[in-house]
């Protein structure tokens, strides 16, 4: 029997002109393949669409596979010969693919026997949508005409497979794929480390406020009564006020205010008294707080302020604590004991107040800003970072196990692993109680080093006491302003820097000015719009374009470091002229607190931090001017190997080893000592065990981590002696190749 192609191409417009009656994407697929298949007289008509967000390929129908594939089998793009195509984006038609080492045979289908293979990207534009393939045992079978008929219907599959996700939108809740049951296997996913520690407990997603409308339970009660929901209203103010005042005691310099949208909006009368209308009207009160509570979403994400945008999440979550108090008749609504959070957006005062209601831990997809992760690791909760990819791996109410050091995640473990987990966790417990660090760090050979505290949080500083910091190495002043809603004045920000002076009695102090701009988002400012946000007003480019905010900032630090040892470093210093500038406002402000006749600390030394290429390059004329310098690695890495700190795309590329690091380090180094200029190195390469003996080699005997690292990096300081890290370093600079530097610390 010969090939009907033009019969085909008719049968499968016919097909697509039904489609939106029948509704079933999965279905119209199924019966396109059969056609195909029949027409092409192929052994195998298969159907691959592809998932932009996961950069996934599903397979959604086959003829001459195995159906059990259907829905499991996943390609990545540019995986196999059908990832290539649509990687590619152009049809692949190979007379036996078995030749080809980007053929990957479906493993349990028995595809290794066909040996004719035709793939044609399904694309609306340069949009991928899918993969069209067809298969045959006999080689060299499918000729240019079945290429040519082929991209036909996959140009008809396009529009359909268009329309079916127009559809999906308009009916989320009828298509939305129905989750796969629960697995039984445990699987182990590899993701990254953004905050160390272990937690145990059940998924649990919280979607951005843009993901969806806030939707009732499926089973309402019909015997609610508005005295219902006058009091579910005032069981939700009692809680979230019992909320504020927890995180008001223990976060006090951050966590001001954190329920306040969650409490302003329930107070409004045109919120809570149009629910109380409807309801007086006649409407059921669940369904009269579903709908107010979705008008003012639509409200709100249609405003073009960002901020407005983002209220969304308080009105969600409000709405949730309503509804439960009002179906649970008093029931304390559940908080997130026990539970993980998954997300692939949050603000940091999202993590404030999903760990101040109890949240074990998270898991973010992407999207992970440096002060996100900071704050979690302040609050001591793991968090790991994954791709898409593994996002989806994990189910709501999957059990989960996270470790947050290792970016592992189990998902379903084994009680074998339960058990070393808890093993883990009791040893950990341990260690923070009494933490084995001794009071002096001596590298081998006896040369003394120096571990000061990075302090994010004020809760940070009796973390520092305990594990015996030598001061604070780089407080970062600006978690007061990202978090709170409202900015700090001079006299708030003055008790907090002062708690920290106070707290250190005489150690020293080194305050970081506010670093904002980039992924680092003010609270308290509509955000201006920048292209480049990394490369835009950050660091001390804001400052010194908001001199009223850095004087009010300066004032306040200068006063707090009264009777201490404090000294004022700079962020994002790119040339001698911003710190200059910078130097000359801190002599006002001594001149205007000399006005106010307010006492200060007329010793505070500056200094800058060197975490631009620039700088580097720079470092000798810095030398010249600066106090002290403090070398930041995080934003050196990104700026050097142009490769953004927080885009999980690029994360492969974000190497503290890489030479051109290694060599600016060393660089720094050598002319702080060649000029007698304070260096110490506060960036996150510190907390890393194995780069310790190269930072020690070329001179660095400062550093300023993370509290609960210092245990690990004393003993990393011990087991070398000075001579050898000094050995070691020279090795290091040797290396002009990334795969050099890691071979050698592999083998060291
Ligand atoms: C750095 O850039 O290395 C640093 C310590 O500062 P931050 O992580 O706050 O940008
Ligand atoms: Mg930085």
């Amino acid at each position: 029997m010969s090939k009907t192609n033009v019969n085909m191409i008719c049968d499968i417009a016919e097909l697509s002109s039904l489609f939106d009656k029948s509704k079933s994407l999965d279905d119209f697929l199924q019966s396109a393949v059969s056609v195909v298949a029949y027409h092409m007289k192929a052994a195998v008509c298969s159907i691959y669409i592809y998932d932009e967000t996961a950069r996934m390929l599903t397979l959604r129908a086959t003829q001459g596979l195995s159906a059990s594939a259907i829905g499991k089998v996943q390609l990545r793009l540019g995986q196999g010969l059908a990832g290539l195509a649509l990687k590619e984006l152009r049809s692949i038609c190979v007379a036996r693919a078995s030749e080809r080492p980007e053929f990957l045979p479906i493993e349990g289908v028995g595809e290794e026997k066909y040996k004719a293979f035709l793939a044609v990207p399904i694309r609306r534009q340069l949009t991928r949508v899918g993969v069209l393939v067809v298969q045959d045992v006999k080689e060299n079978y499918f000729d240019t005409a079945d290429e040519q008929a082929l991209k036909a219907i996959a140009a008809q599959l396009a529009s359909v497979v268009e329309n079916a996700d127009l559809l999906m939108a308009l009916h989320r809740q009828e298509v939305v794929v129905a989750p796969e049951p629960l697995e039984t296997a445990p699987r182990l996913i590899k993701g990254r480390p953004a905050s160390g520690g272990v937690a145990r407990g059940a998924a649990r997603l919280v979607v951005s406020g843009r993901a969806g409308r806030f939707r009732s339970p499926d089973s309402l009660p019909d015997t609610l009564t508005l005295d219902d929901f006058n009091r579910a209203v005032k069981e939700s103010e009692r809680q979230l006020k019992a909320l504020q005042s927890e995180a008001d005691e223990k976060l006090s310099d951050v966590a001001q205010l954190i329920f306040n949208a969650h409490l302003l909006i329930l107070a409004d009368e045109e919120f809570t008294g149009e629910i109380r209308r409807q309801i007086e009207e006649g409407a059921a009160p669940v369904e009269a707080l579903v709908g107010v509570v979705n008008r003012y979403i639509e409200i709100f994400s249609a405003s073009p302020n960002p901020r407005l945008q983002e209220k969304e999440h308080d009105l969600k979550d409000l709405g949730h604590r309503l509804l439960e108090n009002l179906m649970g008749g008093g029931r304390a609504p559940a908080d997130y004991g026990g539970q993980i959070i998954l997300a692939d957006t949050l603000l940091p005062s999202d993590v404030l107040k999903l760990v101040t209601e109890k949240a074990e831990g998270f898991i973010m997809q992407g999207g992970v800003t440096a002060h996100i992760a900071i704050i979690c690791r302040s609050l001591q909760k793991p968090m790991v970072m994954v791709d898409p990819q593994q996002f989806s791996l994990i189910q709501e109410s999957h059990n989960l196990l996270i470790d947050g050091a290792q970016g592992t995640i189990c998902v379903q473990p084994s009680s074998e692993v339960i058990a070393e987990y808890e093993r883990l966790r009791k040893a950990m417990e341990k260690m923070e109680a009494a933490p084995p660090v001794k009071e002096e760090t001596r590298t081998a050979d006896g040369v003394r080093i120096r571990l000061f505290a990075n302090i994010n949080l004020l809760s940070d500083l009796e973390v520092a006491d305990r594990f015996r910091a030598e001061g604070v190495g780089l407080y970062r002043s600006e978690f007061p302003f990202i978090i709170r809603d409202a900015f700090p004045l001079e006299e708030e920000q003055y008790q907090v820097y002062r708690r920290i002076v106070e707290s250190m009695g005489g150690r020293e102090v080194t305050f970081r000015t506010l670093d904002i701009g980039g992924d680092k988002l003010l609270a308290c400012q509509d955000e201006v719009e920048e292209d480049n946000p990394f490369l835009g007003l950050r660091g001390i480019r804001f400052l010194l374009q908001n001199k009223e905010i850095f004087s009010e900032q300066l004032c306040a630090m200068l006063r707090a470091g009264v009777g201490g040892n404090t000294r004022i470093m700079f962020p994002l210093i790119s040339s001698v002229d911003e710190f200059v500038e910078a130097r000359e406002m801190v002599l006002e402000c001594m001149k205007q607190l000399d006005g106010r006749r307010e006492e200060y600390n007329r010793e505070t030394k500056l200094g800058i931090m060197v975490e631009l290429p620039s700088a580097v390059v720079l470092v000798e004329d810095l030398a010249h001017e600066v106090d002290f310098m403090s070398i930041g690695t995080n934003d050196l890495i990104q700026y050097m190997l142009a490769v953004d700190r927080t885009n999980e795309t690029v994360s492969k590329l974000y190497l503290s080893h890489h030479p051109a690091i290694l060599r600016a380090i060393e660089r720094v180094a050598a002319v702080a000592r060649s000029h007698r200029t304070d260096v110490s190195l506060c960036g996150d390469i510190a907390r890393d065990p194995r780069m310790i003996p190269f930072l020690l080699g070329v001179g660095i005997t400062k550093f300023s981590i993370a509290p609960r690292r210092m245990p690990d990096i004393q003993k990393a300081v011990e087991a070398i002696s000075m001579q050898k890290a000094v050995y070691t370093a020279r090795q290091m600079l040797e290396f002009s190749r990334i795969s050099e530097v890691e071979e050698f610390l592999l083998d060291t």
